[in-house]
């Protein structure tokens, strides 16, 4: 039986492109008699609003989406993000890192490396772990996982190449777990069968085959679906003036006509579907 699920953070409104991402989920479990659950991802302490919460529900009925079952909400697991970062440790997979976004990029420079990969600082060397954020060490957790694959429903078989990514952090200062590692346990233990998101989150996913295969946990499928674009070609969002779902509904729009709209891909003026992949992560 194929399960799928919406998964937002409450950090600010939905938009057009959540909605997107929440009638694709629906719709591919709903065209193979499976299951579409909805779960809140609030564990980002600094920038979640529970106050959105309500608001997503009423939006996600105005589109005429029902959910199964109760609402998971990762603030409830935060027991399950810390035995799984115990466990990593316990691998010595993981090492505390106190590196400040300055000091990284400062040090990233040093080596030569360009953009967001973290130069590695903090590994082998002895840090006070107290209120550290925890990296993965990724060189030893490939070579321990050995070679990976994963399959994507419209890209095919990809192997996975978390490399890309350097040593992510897992285990936050300021949240219990990181994106990766709590989406990954969250969706084995809510035995989701097809992973769907949009394609920004494409190269997050060689991350995630390495967690399910360091903690043993089942893999599912994963179909990375196109992004609702402005002209320029950058992603919808509200602070660019892309109004909110509850903006429309309080206006009186149609959320089912709404819906079928971006079914069909009539989509409003100035608004693309992207398909494919960008080549960078
Ligand atoms: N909470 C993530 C977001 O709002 C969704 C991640 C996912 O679907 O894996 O972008």
């Amino acid at each position: 039986m194929i399960r799928t699920r919406f998964a937002p953070s409450p950090n600010g409104p939905l938009h057009l492109g959540h909605a997107y991402a929440a009638i694709a989920a629906h719709d591919l479990a709903r065209a193979a008699g499976g299951e579409f659950l909805l779960r809140i991802e609030d564990i980002d302490g600094t920038r979640s609003r529970s106050e959105l919460v309500e608001e997503f529900l009423s939006d996600l009925a105005w589109l005429g989406l029902r959910w199964d079952g109760e609402v998971v909400f990762q603030s409830r697991r935060i027991g399950s993000y810390g035995a799984a970062g115990e466990r990593l440790k316990a691998m010595g997979l993981l090492y505390p890192c106190r590196c400040t976004r300055a000091e990284i990029a400062a040090a990233a420079k040093e080596v030569g490396l360009d953009g967001p990969l973290y130069p590695g600082t903090c590994r082998g060397r002895s840090v006070n772990a107290e209120g550290a954020a925890w990296r993965l060490d990724m060189a030893a957790a490939m070579a321990l996982a050995g070679p990976l694959e994963w399959i994507d429903d419209l890209a095919g078989a990809q192997r996975a190449d978390p490399a890309r990514f350097g040593d992510v952090v897992l285990l936050r200062k300021e949240a219990p777990a990181s994106y990766h590692l709590a989406a990954t346990l969250d969706d084995a233990a809510d035995g989701i069968t097809l992973v769907t998101r949009g394609t920004d989150l494409f190269y997050a996913t060689h991350v995630h085959r390495l967690i399910q295969a360091l903690l043993g946990l089942p893999v599912p499928r994963w179909h990375h679906h196109g992004l609702l674009v402005e002209p320029d070609g950058r992603k919808l969002a509200k602070r660019r003036g892309s109004p909110s779902l509850a903006d429309r509904r309080r206006a009186g729009e149609d959320g089912l006509a709404l819906a079928q709209a971006l079914r069909t891909g009539c989509l409003p003026a100035g608004i693309s579907l992207a398909e494919g992949v960008s080549s960078h992560p």
